[in-house]
């Protein structure tokens, strides 16, 4: 399960402004990458789809991504859009 939640720290903050405040609060120079989105649903279906890619997991088929709203305390599903498989060439 990919679970990720409503009213995130992520999604209100660019990569930038989040390293900025992180190197003034610790005084410390910021530059990793944290994961900043602006969509938490395309978010998901990118996490869930850079799952299935990752050929050492057995159960990629399995994968799914769930929304923790927070607002109603409720999760659901995010629908991964439909791979349509590729015919072989020739
Ligand atoms: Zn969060």
């Amino acid at each position: 399960m990919v679970i990720r939640h409503t009213e995130c720290a992520l999604q209100r903050f660019t990569e930038t402004q989040l390293a900025e405040g992180i190197s003034i609060a610790t005084h410390h120079p910021f530059t990793e990458l944290l994961g900043c989105f602006t969509d938490p649903i395309e978010a998901i279906r990118d996490d869930v789809q850079r799952l299935i890619e990752y050929k050492s997991l057995v159960h990629r088929d399995k994968i799914r991504g769930f929304l923790y709203d927070l607002a109603t305390n409720s999760l659901a599903e995010v629908e991964m859009p439909r791979v349509v498989p590729q015919k072989p060439a020739g």
